[in-house]
């Protein structure tokens, strides 16, 4: 064990429980986790069952027909959305301790992780109050306008990756816009869910107007896909869960956003500074052990300096301090779980056998302060094929491939070259081959000699099979909202259409 482990100020070792009407309630059943930092086991937490999860659906329901809470003024729910944002800054070290202890990221990340989830609900507490809608100059005697209300119950299904930041890109604006909720955090990473319930609470929201359902996919998150009482649907997680959701959602015809997933490529000119562009290569596909839904995963290297860029890359990465989150000397965490772990180092065997060169890493990292934790080190692979399927397929770990290009429309070509669209970067000193290249790659998310800034006013989504839909920004808050014109006849008189 590191010296400079920190011994945490939260109790792991407490009740975790389903949160339903504004009530805690055992589950019904009990699920073991493990810390990724030693393999051992961590806690216990309740379960819902179907019935479980039916309940927490018809309390949303009744909270949204008969509730107070769509009914108050824009203002009202602003001020409670501030003052859950201040309790959640008030908490953030205990919140950010779970964080890590939970999903294994080095306490520096969780720290940002919670104060992003803070500023989320700040941000749509202050955007909701502004002016919405159109006023719409229709031939006379009409007056037209078009207001903004509420979907009604929203049932919201968090990953693992990001646990209290995803549960926030979706309470916020539903909130917000005068939603209910139902949220369903990953069945690895739940603590911060169940903490953040105990300050609803404690705020005193309005019962049933946020319900916390504790579950795997096919028990928890399947029924509020499914529901008929659910109006909308939105989904953090993979294509392939992504798929079944919406299929799911067909029944009733729920309205549904979708966050998936990526292969994003990192685009790397010979004129741009190799040591900067490799400092951001790290940032980017290093930065939460490469479990970023927009990590830069594909580095597309221009010919020239593609040798430099790989044995640049490969010193500094050798370098990334990994261990566990509490130590204050970790820059990279271990893998969220054992199946996460597995998962990775398979498709490194994948790329092995496929015939790409590992430059750097591919191993589990054991024993010492690695203990039986879920480490994988920082993984390079050179000399790869576009056709290969580390090139192709969503690894979500601490892999990284680079890819050679020569000229600009082959390094278009092969950004574009995947069945994802999420983000994509381009570095370069040349601002129109910048504009020009940026243009050209098919993503929601993109940067110019920059990777990972992400702002809530900023609309988050993807192209192709990366999503559907926006979240954050004005876009975020829309995607929580029905529209609906208003026709006011002024001058009311017989139409005398028939005789
Ligand atoms: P996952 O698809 O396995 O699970 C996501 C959530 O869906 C979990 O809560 C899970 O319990 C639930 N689920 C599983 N099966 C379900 C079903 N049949 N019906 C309803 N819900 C079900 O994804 P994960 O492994 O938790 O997260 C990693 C994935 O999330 C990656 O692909 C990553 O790219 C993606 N992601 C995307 C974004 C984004 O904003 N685009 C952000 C974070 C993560």
């Amino acid at each position: 064990m590191s010296q400079t482990l920190l011994a945490p100020k939260v109790k792991v070792n407490q009740k975790w429980q389903l949160w339903i009407n504004g009530k805690f309630e055992d589950g019904a059943s009990e699920r073991t986790l493990f810390s990724p930092a030693t393999g051992k086991e961590l806690c216990k937490v309740s379960e819902a069952s179907r019935e479980q999860v039916e309940k927490a659906i018809k309390a949303a329901r009744k909270a949204f027909d008969e509730g107070p809470w769509p009914k108050l003024t824009a203002a009202e729910r602003a001020q409670f959305l501030f003052k859950l944002a201040d309790k959640i800054d008030e908490k953030a070290s205990e919140l950010a301790e779970l964080e890590t202890i939970n999903g294994g990221k080095p306490l520096r990340e969780s720290q940002y992780d919670i104060a992003d989830s803070a500023n989320c609900f700040r941000y749509y507490a202050g955007l909701i109050t502004k002016p919405s809608g159109q006023a719409v100059n229709v031939p006379a005697p009409s007056f037209s306008t078009v207001v903004r209300e509420p979907i009604g119950v929203c049932g919201q299904i968090v990953p693992w990756n990001y646990p209290l930041l995803m549960a926030a890109w979706k309470l916020a604006p539903a909130l917000a816009a005068g939603n209910t909720c139902v949220l369903k955090p990953s069945e690895y990473t739940p603590l911060t869910a169940v903490y953040l319930a105990k300050i609803l609470e404690e705020l005193e929201l309005p019962q049933g107007v946020v319900n916390i359902v504790l579950g795997d996919g096919p028990t928890a998150g399947q029924p509020i896909a499914h529901s008929n009482l659910v109006d909308k649907v939105a989904f953090t997680g993979s294509v392939k869960t992504g798929k079944a959701v919406a299929q799911a959602a067909l029944g009733n015809l729920k309205k549904v956003t979708l966050e998936l997933g990526g292969k994003s490529p990192m685009v790397v000119f010979s004129d741009f500074d190799v040591d900067t562009a490799v400092d951001y290569a790290l940032f980017a596909i290093f930065c939460n052990a490469g479990q970023v839904c927009s990590a830069g995963s594909r580095f597309i290297v221009e010919e020239s300096i593609y040798d430099t860029f790989v044995s640049k890359f490969v010193a500094r990465a050798k370098k990334i301090r990994v261990g566990p989150g509490l130590d204050s000397e970790t820059e990279m965490g271990p893998l969220v779980s054992e199946t996460q772990m597995k998962r990775v180092l398979e498709y490194i065997q994948i790329g092995q056998k496929e015939g790409a060169k590992l430059e750097l890493g591919g191993e589990q990292l054991k024993g010492g302060k690695y203990g039986e934790g879920y480490f994988v080190n920082p993984t390079i692979f050179s000399n790869v094929k576009p056709n290969m399927r580390i090139v192709q397929e969503e690894i979500f770990g601490p892999v990284a491939v680079v890819q050679k290009f020569k000229g600009e429309s082959e390094a278009i070509k092969l950004a574009n070259d995947t069945p994802y669209g999420l983000a994509g970067a381009v570095f370069t000193s040349d601002v129109t081959r910048a504009y020009n290249v940026i243009k050209a790659i098919k993503a929601g998310i993109t940067w110019i000699n920059g990777y990972h800034n992400t702002y809530v006013e900023c609309p988050w989504g993807g192209y192709k099979q990366s999503g559907w839909g926006r979240e954050l920004g004005t876009f975020g808050l829309d995607a929580y909202t029905e529209i609906k014109q208003i026709n006011l006849n002024l001058d009311p008189q017989p139409i005398g259409w028939f005789e």
